[in-house]
């Protein structure tokens, strides 16, 4: 039996930034990390603020990064601004690259069975044990909110003749027609003629037409005259926007779960990747035995955080007549600071940002919604 500091079962976003994270900063720790899939990473483009990265991490999440651009545009009806915050992505290929050179030991196709405070179990039934067992399997492990909405979205990265008229990621474009909640498109542009383009929807449903969204997108490239194109590669997601349940869940005893598994998601844009960042910090500050307390004391600062952005999903998806959902977003880069915004995305704000975010409601309300509530309807496991 192999006998380890850390185990990491699940390599994810989550699983990954911890396997790096003490790579930088505990070198010598015995860290073995699985998954059950042949490479890490998934199917994902993760991209973030910079400012959701805190200087100490820099030097294991810069490694990462396959995109980086110093600003970016939002667009609504009536109003456009670019917003002087840097922006960056990183692709699951670049993600997988960087971690199988990491170094530390690594396990893929493998299925784990049983996630213990101490052992991992394989389907295999090969055994091992740990200081510390951290649960990175993601969004399967999560324990359903009991009422939500979803941001969903069908991305296509396609390769251009002619280039993409804007050097800025394009973060949302909710000049579209509105449909299914708030419609808006997100553009990524890698280069030129290399760009993703996603629609996503803030919905009531966890339903997600692929067909129609990929044709949708097909008709905003067209739109925009990149002639020939061809798609390279597709991901889809479905994120719970949770108003009830569905925050950080820290056991007293047990693995630890983290990322998705543990709840540490932002639930206001159903993004992972500002928390998965701060929790790989607060277990490589530590040590193996003492990394319960350290996630516990982040917890501590999170929890109230998600409560508010639980509060903000709740008028937004009880209240907020759906097709005019887009209007809180435009008044939202209309009139809060941007190091509001900046710390409101990094999970990272205070009571005054959190003020000045709804001060100015009401948005246009529904008074059907608001007379009668329906019942919150329990959502199936997000779609990983
Ligand atoms: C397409 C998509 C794009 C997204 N884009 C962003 C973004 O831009 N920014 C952002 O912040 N968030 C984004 N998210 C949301 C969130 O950050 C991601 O879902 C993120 O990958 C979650 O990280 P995680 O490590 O918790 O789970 P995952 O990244 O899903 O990792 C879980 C890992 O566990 C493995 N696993 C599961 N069960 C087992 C088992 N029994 N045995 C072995 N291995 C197992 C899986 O194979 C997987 O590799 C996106 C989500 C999706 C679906």
């Amino acid at each position: 039996m192999t006998s380890n500091d850390y185990i990491i079962v699940g390599a994810g976003l989550q699983g990954g930034l911890i396997a790096l994270a003490l790579r930088c900063r505990q070198p010598d720790a015995r860290v073995t990390l699985i998954d059950r899939e042949p490479r890490p990473g998934g199917n994902h483009t993760w991209s973030f603020h910079a400012n959701d990265v805190p200087p100490d991490a820099e030097p294991f999440v810069r490694p990462l990064v396959s995109a980086q651009w110093p600003n970016y545009r939002v667009s609504f009806p009536g109003y456009a601004r670019t917003v002087p915050a840097q922006y960056a992505a990183i692709s699951s290929a670049r993600f997988a690259k960087v971690l199988e050179n990491s170094g530390c030991e690594q396990l893929w196709n493998a299925e784990v069975l049983t996630v213990e405070a101490n052992r991992v179990r394989l389907t295999n039934g090969r055994e091992m044990t740990a200081k510390c067992v951290l649960d990175a399997r993601g969004p399967s492990q999560v324990a359903n909110p009991t009422a939500a909405g979803f941001q969903k979205f069908v991305g296509l990265e396609i390769e251009t003749e002619y280039p993409w008229p804007y050097a800025m990621p394009t973060v949302m474009d909710a000049t579209v027609p509105q449909d299914d909640g708030f419609r808006f498109m997100y553009v990524l542009p890698f280069t030129p003629h290399l760009v993703l383009i996603e629609e996503t929807h803030f919905a009531d449903s966890a339903n997600l037409d692929k067909s129609l969204l990929r044709h949708r997108i097909a008709d905003y490239a067209n739109a925009h005259r990149l002639g020939r194109w061809t798609v390279v590669r597709e991901e889809a997601g479905v994120l719970p926007m949770p108003w009830s349940g569905g925050g950080v869940n820290l056991p007293d005893s047990g693995p630890l779960p983290v990322g998705y598994a543990g709840g540490w998601f932002h639930p206001a844009t159903g993004y992972s990747f500002p928390l998965a960042v701060r929790v790989a910090l607060a277990i490589s500050n530590s040590t193996p035995t003492g990394a319960r307390q350290a996630l516990q004391q982040l917890a501590r600062r999170v929890i109230p955080r998600q409560r508010f952005a639980r509060f903000l999903n709740r008028l937004l998806f009880t209240l907020v007549i759906p097709d005019q959902r887009w209007q809180v977003f435009r008044r939202l880069y209309r009139v809060v600071p941007d190091e509001t915004m900046n710390r409101f995305y990094a999970c990272h704000f205070g009571p005054v940002d959190a003020t000045r975010m709804v001060v100015g409601w009401p948005p246009p309300i529904s008074l059907s919604r608001l007379i009668y509530r329906p019942e919150p309807t329990p959502c199936p496991s997000p779609s990983p």
